[in-house]
């Protein structure tokens, strides 16, 4: 069976100011990388107001659209910005997500990757953070198990920043388990161990700056991936950010290329055992334009062998 790229030209309408690292350049970037490669492309649609109010308060998206601006920026926090094309881009990045689990849990492809900014991870319920505005992983989860009645359903956040959104928005959620790896110390700070959610249904797995492959291979192999057997879900949902690479200017980790291959073909693999392969990942962080286009190709082309 295929796999499914979800994109939309209106996710490169969302403009950082000069010198901020979640760059239109990024996707560009990725997509480039991808050409050629076998895959069922899809134009994302946006996501319905209704599917992002079912993780975000509606007095939430009001104060995104307030903020926008006609011209310029507006300025959520240090980092976060809004140009006058961010929300078209966040509603597509958010209707890939919901778009790709609707393919994946319908049978229509085995596996899909959603290349989308802005990324969705660090988006609390009601705070945008971190470069992101809607929670899409998130929204993925709760898309497959409230409207397609799925009961478990896992998301594996490999960005080397904590997925505190992703982990906020599913705190209290039982039919889910989120799993983070991320550096640690870094920003946001989250991503202790200890922070393990209402039912227990959060593994989080702090890795030490300077660390590579060989301590990240032990973490998934000796504690995610006990732990998504365990689980059984009926679907994974990936949050693929790729600033755990070794060339990543905002980080200290260092996996390469390849341990992103290793572990795209190890979520691919369990899958297969566990859900009938089912996968949706979308795009997080990744800031070395080149490393991000060759992990991203890595991970891609990996979903595509797992569903020959
Ligand atoms: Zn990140």
């Amino acid at each position: 069976m295929a796999t499914a790229l979800l994109t939309h030209a209106d996710c490169l309408l969302h403009v950082t100011p000069e010198g901020h690292p979640e760059r239109v350049a990024r996707l560009e970037h990725v997509l480039h990388a991808l050409e050629g490669l076998r895959l069922t492309r899809v134009t994302a649609p946006m996501a319905a107001e209704d599917d992002i109010l079912r993780i975000h308060p509606a007095s939430y998206l009001a104060d995104l659209r307030q903020a926008l601006p006609k011209e310029g920026f507006g300025r959520i926090d240090g980092d976060t910005f809004l140009s006058p094309g961010s929300l078209d881009a966040a509603f597509r990045a958010a209707g890939a997500a919901v778009r790709a689990v609707d393919l994946v849990v319908s049978g229509e492809v085995q596996n899909a990757f959603a290349a989308v900014r802005p990324p969705g991870h660090h988006a609390e319920t009601d705070t945008a953070m971190g470069f992101c505005f809607f929670g899409n992983a998130a929204l993925a989860a709760k898309h497959a198990l409230d409207h397609h009645g799925l009961a478990r359903v896992a998301v594996v956040d490999f960005d080397v920043h904590h997925g505190n959104g992703t982990q906020d928005l599913l705190w209290d959620e039982p039919r889910t388990l989120f799993i983070s790896s991320q550096q640690m110390p870094l920003w946001p700070g989250s991503g202790r161990p200890e922070e393990d959610g209402v039912h227990g249904q959060i593994l989080n797995l702090p890795l030490p700056p300077g660390s590579g492959g060989v301590q990240m291979k032990a973490a998934y192999v000796d504690q995610a991936f006990p732990r998504l057997r365990t689980f059984k879900p009926e679907l994974i949902i990936i949050s693929a950010g790729f600033d755990a690479h070794q060339d990543d200017p905002l980080a200290e980790l260092n996996w390469s290329t390849e341990d992103f291959r290793w572990l795209s073909r190890e979520l691919c693999a369990l899958a297969a055992e566990l859900c009938g392969g089912r996968i949706v990942s979308t795009l997080e962080g990744g800031y070395d334009l080149n490393a991000l286009a060759a992990a991203a190709k890595a991970h891609v082309e990996e979903l595509i062998e797992a569903g020959t």
